[in-house]
C-alpha cells in the first residue's frame, strides 16, 4: 500500500472512544507547531519525573487571567504565610484565545490534582496529564478554547490510548478528608472545571456515576452529582447537551460559600467581598463574622495570594491586575455597554468593544454601571453636566493623560483641560 494510503487508513481507523472529530495529519502538525513552549520557565526547584503510566486526562479552570495562570503553573503558588510550591502545576495551559502553552512535556508528572481519587486509585497526578483552562468555573469557556481542546485531547488520547471517559474534571476526582461537617472522605473539595462542556470539547461517552461514591469509598457532593451524573443518557452519548450548571460567584440563599468554593471556602486565599466593599479572607470569616452571617450579595474570589483586594473592592474605579481580571471585577457585565474601560494607552472602550475579558492589559482601569462620556467644554461645565454631584466620588472624569479620576479628587474645576469627559453612574 502506498505510504499516503497507509497514513490515511491509520488516521481513519477508529480508536476506543472515537467521536465524530477527524483531523487530517496536516491539521494536527499545524496545531502542534503552534503550541507555545513555556517549559524553560519552569521553577528550577521543580523536579521532573516521568510518569510510569497515563490513565486519565484532568481538566482544570485556573480562576485567574492568563499571565497569572502561566506564572502560577510554572513558578508555583505563593501563600500569605510565606510558603510556596515549586510549580509544575499543569502540562498545558489553554488561553482564552485558544493559544496552547506547554508548561511541562506531557511525559512528566505535573502536580495538579492534589488529594484525589478515581475508581479506587488515589494520587491522580501520578497517572494523568493536567490541562489548565484560563477561566472561572462559574463562567463559560470560549469557542477558541474548545476548538483547541478538541485537537489537544484528540492528540493526547491517541498518544496514550485513552477513551473519552478517561477525560475528567478536577472537581470530579478531588476529594476531601473528614472535617466537622463531613465525617467521611468526600467529594466536593474542588469546583474546578465544573463548567467544562464535554460535547463542545468533542467528547462522547462518560461515567454515568462516580465509581468511588458507588463503591462507598467517598460520600457524594450533591452539587457535583447534579452537574456530572444527573443525566441518565450521558453514558451513551445521544447528542443531548451535557448538563451545564453555571452558578455565579455571588452568595445567595441557593448559592452558599460551599457551593461556590468547595472546600476552599475557608482557605486563606479565598476572599469574600461583602456588599459595601469590606473584604475577609476565608480563614478569618469564622472568627470575624461567622459563617451564618455572610450576607447575601457577598462575592467569592478564589486563588488570591495577596491582600491586594481590599483597596480594590472599595474603590469605584477598579484596576485590572495579575490577580483581578475584568471578569473578577465585573462578572458577566464585563461586556456590557455600561462598563467603561480606560486602557493604559489612554484609549477608552466600552464593554461592547471587548471580545473577551482576558484581552485587556494589566493596568487597565474600569467602572461598572456608567454612561458617557459627556464632554466638558467652555459652555458645558462640569456643573452643567453632573449637577450638584460634580464633586462626588461617583462622578468620574477622564482627563487626557491622567486617566479616570473621581470627582472628589479634583481641586480645580475651572481649569479642566480640553478633551476632559465625564462619566455618570446610571443608578446614582
Ligand atoms: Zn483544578
Amino acid at each position: 500500500m502506498p505510504i499516503i494510503l497507509v497514513l490515511v487508513v491509520m488516521l481513519l481507523t477508529p480508536v476506543p472512544g472515537w467521536t465524530a472529530q477527524i483531523y487530517s495529519r496536516s491539521d494536527l502538525v499545524r496545531f502542534q507547531s503552534r503550541i507555545i513552549d513555556y517549559s524553560s520557565r519552569i521553577n528550577p526547584r521543580f523536579q521532573k519525573r516521568v510518569r510510569a503510566s497515563t490513565k486519565l486526562i484532568i481538566v482544570h479552570t485556573s480562576e485567574l487571567g492568563l499571565e497569572s495562570t502561566l506564572r502560577v503553573v510554572s513558578r508555583g503558588k505563593q501563600f500569605k504565610n510565606g510558603s510556596s510550591t515549586p510549580g509544575g502545576h499543569a502540562n498545558y495551559v489553554v488561553a482564552r484565545n485558544g493559544m496552547v502553552y506547554r508548561i511541562l512535556d506531557k511525559q512528566y508528572r505535573a502536580d495538579h490534582a492534589g488529594l484525589s481519587m478515581w475508581n479506587g486509585v488515589s494520587n491522580v497526578s501520578d497517572i494523568s496529564v493536567g490541562i489548565e483552562f484560563v477561566g472561572y468555573h462559574y463562567a463559560p469557556l470560549t469557542d477558541s478554547q474548545y476548538r483547541s481542546a478538541r485537537q489537544l485531547l484528540f492528540i493526547l488520547k491517541r498518544a496514550y490510548g485513552l477513551r473519552d471517559k478517561d477525560i475528567l474534571t478536577h472537581s470530579q476526582i478531588a476529594y476531601g478528608r473528614p472535617n466537622p461537617w463531613f465525617p467521611k472522605n468526600h467529594r466536593g473539595r474542588k469546583r474546578c472545571a465544573k463548567n467544562f462542556d464535554r460535547i463542545r470539547a468533542g467528547l462522547g461517552s462518560t461515567w454515568p456515576y462516580d465509581p468511588d461514591v458507588m463503591a462507598g469509598r467517598l460520600t457524594p457532593d450533591p452539587i457535583l452529582v447534579q452537574v456530572f451524573y444527573s443525566d441518565p443518557n450521558i453514558a451513551v452519548y445521544t447528542g443531548k447537551k451535557a448538563p451545564q450548571v453555571l452558578a455565579s460567584d455571588v452568595i445567595s440563599k441557593l448559592n452558599s460559600a460551599w457551593a461556590i468554593a468547595g472546600e476552599d471556602y475557608d482557605a486563606p486565599n479565598t476572599v469574600y467581598v461583602l456588599p459595601g466593599g469590606k473584604t475577609l479572607a476565608g480563614d478569618r470569616v469564622a472568627a470575624r463574622l461567622g459563617w451564618d452571617h455572610l450576607p447575601v450579595g457577598t462575592k467569592v474570589i478564589l486563588n488570591q495570594e495577596t491582600e491586594q483586594i481590599p483597596e480594590q473592592a472599595e474603590s469605584i474605579i477598579k484596576t485590572i491586575s495579575g490577580r483581578m481580571t475584568a471578569w473578577s471585577h465585573a462578572g458577566a457585565a464585563y461586556h456590557a455597554p455600561s462598563t467603561i474601560y480606560f486602557l493604559p494607552s489612554d484609549r477608552i472602550l466600552t464593554g461592547c468593544a471587548i471580545s473577551d475579558w482576558d484581552d485587556l492589559p494589566i493596568g487597565t482601569r474600569l467602572v461598572v454601571g456608567y454612561k458617557g462620556s459627556f464632554d466638558v467644554t467652555k459652555d458645558k461645565t462640569a456643573y452643567k453636566i453632573a449637577g450638584a454631584k460634580y464633586k462626588a466620588p461617583g462622578t468620574i472624569y477622564h482627563i487626557p493623560g491622567r486617566g479616570p479620576v473621581q470627582g472628589d479628587r479634583i481641586s480645580d474645576f475651572s481649569d479642566l483641560p480640553e478633551g476632559t469627559g465625564i462619566y455618570l453612574p446610571i443608578n446614582p
